[in-house]
């Protein structure tokens, strides 16, 4: 097997900002965002890719994951033999979820490849085309650029809001399209410092429009008691994100939260999202695949697992405007293959 790798800036149509990304005077937001693709190739010319989207919130960035996935040894890896090759991963190095995850995608597109089936079959899963409806995510900016945003993004049937930091609780983003018909959804990213403060505004939330969920209200490191509390008293379900980094989380976050976002970058790829997601839903929490900003190659392989989930956050590769992938299409925020270049693997290829 030959492992090639290679780094690519995905550039974004707005600025992207989020509380977590602001500065002390409520400056800050990224343009470009680093990301890592990986090709493997087996002796007969089938070729799997994988992408890592890192985010140094999870202590990962494209340097760290370029001299991950330089220690592997790909004479390790086979498309024949996916539980050998990734204990293998594991082998080379612990936590590097991210990194691990690009090649846990190229493996299994190889393999689903080899066996003539695209990715979500492979595994056992099915894809019904026309039910998966994925949000479009509207960054934090000042009120009359996410006005622009959300004119801009009227053909998607679910928004969702990046909240937090000054822009909370004013100005909230009134518009032409508020109050919304359609429930929005509503990412603090870790905003509010106390639950005291937390649920202040879930309370107004609550009382000023159609929310459907609030993602990770407070910050991962809170208090579980204070996380708990919260949950018993929210007018809002409570989505974990940043608290759900893959299926170890499960219990803490049953506690805590009414659902979960699972993102393939932060648990490790397909083999543990699906995990994570399986997990979740067993102990009772609605499930949500996530993403970061990325290629039509990441967005293609969480697409694979829509059937484990209640709502779809996969968005990543529509903020962006140079996607070197096509791969799972989305028209007015519905998912769809009826165009992914490829019939098996994850779908999708290089334009
Ligand atoms: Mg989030």
């Amino acid at each position: 097997m030959k492992l090639r790798i290679w780094r690519y800036d995905l550039t974004v149509a707005h600025r992207w900002t989020i509380a977590r990304g602001l500065g002390p005077g409520g400056q800050g937001g990224d343009d470009v965002f680093p990301v890592v693709f990986a090709a493997l190739t087996d002796k007969d010319g089938v070729v799997g890719y994988g992408e890592a989207a890192p985010s140094p919130r999870y202590d990962e960035t494209a340097d760290s994951v370029v001299a991950f996935l330089e220690r592997v040894n790909p004479y390790q890896l086979s498309f024949t033999d996916l539980p050998g090759s990734l204990r293998y991963l594991e082998s080379v190095g612990s936590r590097n979820y991210c990194a691990k995850g690009t090649l846990n995608l190229a493996l299994l597109d190889g393999a689903a490849k080899l066996a003539g089936q695209p990715v979500h079959r492979f595994l056992g899963l099915d894809f019904q085309e026309g039910r998966h409806v994925t949000s479009f995510s509207i960054g934090l900016a000042a009120p009359d650029v996410i006005r622009q945003k959300v004119a801009e993004a009227e053909r998607y049937p679910r928004l969702k809001l990046k909240l937090g930091g000054r822009t909370m609780p004013r100005p909230w983003p009134r518009c032409g399209r508020w109050p919304l018909t359609s429930p929005l959804r509503v990412d603090a990213n870790e905003a509010w410092k106390t639950r005291e403060e937390a649920l202040r505004n879930l309370e107004w939330l609550a009382g000023d429009g159609n929310i459907e969920f609030v993602e990770q209200p407070m910050p991962a490191v809170a208090d579980p008691a204070d996380q708990a509390w919260l949950k018993e008293r929210s007018p809002l379900p409570l989505m974990a994100d940043e608290s759900y980094v893959y299926a170890g989380d499960v219990e803490r976050c049953a506690a805590g939260f009414h659902a979960v976002n699972v993102k393939l970058v932060k648990c490790g790829g397909i083999s543990a999202g699906m995990e994570a997601l399986r997990a979740a839903r067993a102990a009772g929490l609605k499930t949500m695949l996530g993403c970061m900003i990325e290629s039509s190659l990441l967005i293609s392989a969480a697409a694979h697992l829509a059937e484990l989930t209640d709502y779809l956050d996969l968005d990543g590769n529509l903020l962006i405007t140079n996607d070197p992938f096509h791969g799972v299409g989305c028209r007015d925020g519905v998912l769809s293959w009826a165009e992914a270049p490829s019939k098996t693997g994850l779908r999708a290829a290089p334009r």
